[in-house]
């Protein structure tokens, strides 16, 4: 019988063990991304003539929004095709150099999580923004696992905390900002439902111009340690949810939905996402 007791015990010791390892070792992979080598080769690209190109990136070294990134690559090529713009998607990061940024009118920033590009490659592309470029940010974007004080100055302008998560996927509604850019706002109506996982930040977004909110207080904003329950932290009841703002001769916008393939398919989101790039471009 002893025996017996001691097998259940060790297994469930083992268990626990087994769980917590695997535990740490998701929450390091989401916060800081598992190290990777650099992409250092410069693609090879045929830009065309007269056509805006937008560069669509989308890799992952963190947390990977597999169904999002799949369903938002036929969105954004449909939105080329109306827009008459040139796509060149790529999870390699080669590309991230000035010579070539300097054929893009805009970078998208594709539910990219985190590091995922060197050093010399990071001033490329604050470079590139600031000499006016554009930068435009989807929902992972703008977790905390970049570890880039740049981009998190300029594009998300606030500090990821956590995300609801029980529900996990919550109905929200979405209220346009009274004043925001009509290039932003173009095609959408005063407010939609919209369901998403909502981001909570410690704070609502710094020196932006906010495009889009929802009522903080209508989500659950559980997070994602569980001791941790309710919180919303600085957001408030006015939280924000897309945003953009100038950086020096360019510009950058973000959203913080898109965290489903789902949104993919919602002409409100789709019309978000295209002003979006209109905005970026123009
Ligand atoms: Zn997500």
């Amino acid at each position: 019988m002893k025996k017996i007791i001691t097998i259940v015990f060790r297994c469930l010791l083992g268990l626990v063990v087994l769980t917590s390892v695997g535990t740490a070792i998701f929450i390091y992979k989401i916060t800081y991304g598992f190290p990777v080598s650099y992409e250092t080769e410069k693609p090879v690209i045929n830009f065309p003539q007269r056509q805006p190109a937008i560069l669509v990136f989308s890799k992952t070294t963190a947390f990977r929004h597999s169904e999002s990134i799949e369903a938002s690559k036929s969105a954004i090529s449909e939105m080329a095709r109306r827009n008459k713009w040139f796509i060149y998607e790529t999870e390699a990061g080669g590309i991230f150099n000035l010579q070539q940024l300097a054929h893009f009118k805009v970078v998208v920033f594709n539910n990219v999580t985190g590091r995922v590009l060197n050093e010399q490659q990071h001033q490329a592309l604050s470079k590139y923004i600031e000499n006016g470029g554009s930068l435009v940010g989807i929902h992972g974007a703008g977790d905390n696992s970049h570890h880039w004080p740049w981009y998190e100055k300029y594009l998300i302008g606030a500090r990821f905390s956590h995300h609801s998560l029980s529900p996990h996927l919550q109905k929200a509604v979405i209220h346009l900002q009274t004043g925001a850019d009509t290039l932003l706002t173009n095609n959408l109506p005063h407010s939609w439902n919209h369901t998403d996982e909502w981001y909570v930040f410690f704070n609502k977004p710094k020196e932006v111009h906010v495009a889009a909110y929802i009522n903080g207080n209508s989500i659950k904003p559980s997070g994602n340690l569980l001791w941790i329950r309710d919180k919303n932290f600085g957001m408030g009841s006015y939280h924000p949810v897309a945003w953009y703002r100038r950086v020096h001769k360019g510009k950058t916008f973000y959203t913080s939905m898109g965290h489903s393939a789902e949104a993919w398919k919602d002409t409100r989101f789709l019309h978000l996402i295209e002003n979006g790039l209109r905005w970026s471009i123009q």
